[in-house]
């Protein structure tokens, strides 16, 4: 096991589609087991493995409270499949973001399906925050984070702050 170091803003690295998991290999469940830790560590509820650098279609979450008993869900080429019309404001953060949270509308419910690392095919429905983290998940293997849901204006605002910080630590290396 290891924690990886998260990717953020700005880097590119975000913003690749990724690729299918293929077959299940000691390779996949290592970076799954890396990715937990990783989430666990920083501490986050839901972890996309991009934000490890490696751009293929794993999900991990875990929406257990501090005091509860760790519940990790591990999802592989996980894919929303239906979502309702009613939505639902969440305040939103993202470890690719570190300190920053901002409002963003979703679907209130979905229906989603994943493989398991045991190679089983799950379909479920689910709404509230296990809603909203999974769809904020799902869309980082597609490229896409919480921030493209905002005005132009904040967009634009937190990304020349996370370019500047980037060009700082840059510069002091
Ligand atoms: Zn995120």
């Amino acid at each position: 096991m290891a924690i990886r170091t998260l990717v953020t803003l700005p880097d590119s690295k975000l913003r690749l589609v990724s690729e299918p998991v293929g077959p299940v290999t000691d390779e996949v469940r290592t970076l799954a087991t890396d990715m937990l830790e990783t989430m666990y560590d920083a501490p986050g509820i839901g972890l996309a493995a991009i934000q490890v650098g490696v751009p293929k279609r794993l999900v991990v979450v875990d929406l257990a409270k501090k005091d509860e008993e760790r519940r990790p869900l591990v999802l592989l080429d996980p894919e929303v499949t239906w979502t309702s019309d009613e939505t639902r404001i969440h305040e939103e953060g993202c470890l690719s973001i570190p300190d920053y949270y901002e409002e963003v509308e979703r679907a209130d419910r979905i229906r989603y399906r994943y493989r398991t690392l045991e190679g089983e095919m799950v379909e479920a429905e689910t709404d509230g925050i296990l809603a909203t983290c999974l769809q904020h998940e799902i869309d980082h293997l597609n490229g896409v984070m919480f921030i493209d849901y905002l005005s132009r204006l904040k967009r634009s605002r937190v990304i020349k702050k996370f370019e500047k910080a980037a060009r700082r630590e840059a510069e002091d290396a």
